[in-house]
């Protein structure tokens, strides 16, 4: 359906992002909806209102709708399984978007969609073996295999937050029964976990003085620290950083990518978080993958889900480019 428009959904546990796409990924036409506190009913109907709002700005036909929602959908029945940040368990998502949008509709998860798009427009374009770790509050993966998106039998591949780096690490998130998981080890809540360690041991710290004026030492303020030049703050980066190469290890002896991208808040971090990540990998993974892997910030910001979602709408049920 080339010479068409499509629109990307992109529904995250707060809020949700939608945009008209042109087949050269493009964007116009944004809306915004937040989802905060809402049930499955009103959730539903701002995913319907966004994509009628960009509809209309648009004033071109829409060829299809996809959406990304942090849900794991079976590949067998399109049913929303598990749904941790969203209303949606159980719910057949592309089927009721689909009735109340009179459109045909995509829907992935997060994680896949931001593969996707890095793949076809961002610091992955044109790569055929590439990984994409979406670091936040937890850590969402998506894997391009032989140039296609994997998505496994169910629909579930690409958990890469939840390899385990650690045997006996504290208990990870959510439905996952798992210890020492990359994600429980290296998100943006364990670096705000190990910042509150760090500010405690090192009371003379930047990171120790924040607390004592009464901030929450999140991601964002243990960055901004790190960049002012706090040792604490750095410790605390380098440390999420290792772990994190510890990951990317095992990622690049299994996968042998040609890149891994890496995107999400805590990447505000930038190379503070990626230079112990890159040391630690050329540590331990196995030559040759390891000595010709690039490990590469994400280049689509915010806006990778959407259009993310805009390509699984161009590519069809079958996931084939379009072009
Ligand atoms: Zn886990």
């Amino acid at each position: 359906m080339p010479g068409r428009r499509t629109i990307g959904v992109d529904m995250g546990g707060t809020k949700l992002l939608a945009g008209a796409v042109d087949p050269d990924l493009s964007v116009h036409h944004r809306a915004h909806r937040t989802l905060i506190g809402l049930d499955q009913a009103a959730v539903i109907d701002a995913a319907v209102e966004a994509v009628a709002e960009v509809g209309e700005a648009s004033k071109q036909e829409i060829a299809a709708v996809g959406f990304g929602i942090p849900s794991l959908i079976d590949r067998r029945s399109g049913r929303s399984v598990s749904s941790v940040h969203l209303p949606l368990a159980g719910v057949q998502f592309g089927d009721v978007m689909a009735e109340r949008l009179g459109l045909p509709v995509l829907v992935d998860n997060d994680g896949n969609l931001a593969a996707l798009a890095e793949q076809r427009a961002g610091a992955a374009a044109g790569r055929s073996d590439a990984v994409v770790l979406t670091i936040g509050t937890g850590i969402a993966g998506g894997l391009i295999l032989d140039g296609r998106l994997h998505r496994g039998w169910l629909g579930a591949a690409g958990e890469l937050g939840h390899m385990v780096i650690d045997y006996n690490g504290p208990p990870c998130h959510g439905n996952c029964p798992n210890r020492g998981c990359l994600e429980v080890m290296a998100s943006g809540t364990a670096l705000a976990r190990e910042a509150v360690r760090l500010a405690a041991e090192r009371p003379d710290s930047g990171l120790a003085a924040a607390a004592d004026e009464g901030y929450a030492l999140a991601g964002p303020l243990v960055t901004e620290l790190a960049h002012d030049g706090d040792a604490a703050a750095i410790e605390a980066l380098e440390l999420i950083g290792s772990r994190l190469g510890v990951g990317l290890a095992n990622i690049v002896n299994i996968f042998n990518p040609e890149v891994v991208v890496i995107g999400g808040g805590v990447m505000a971090a930038g190379e503070l978080l990626l230079k112990p990540a890159r040391a630690v990998m050329a540590a331990r993974a196995l030559p040759p993958s390891r000595d010709e892997v690039q490990i590469v910030p994400a280049e689509l910001g915010v806006e990778a889900g959407m259009v993310g979602a805009a390509v699984l709408a161009f590519d069809g049920p079958e996931g084939e480019p379009a072009t």
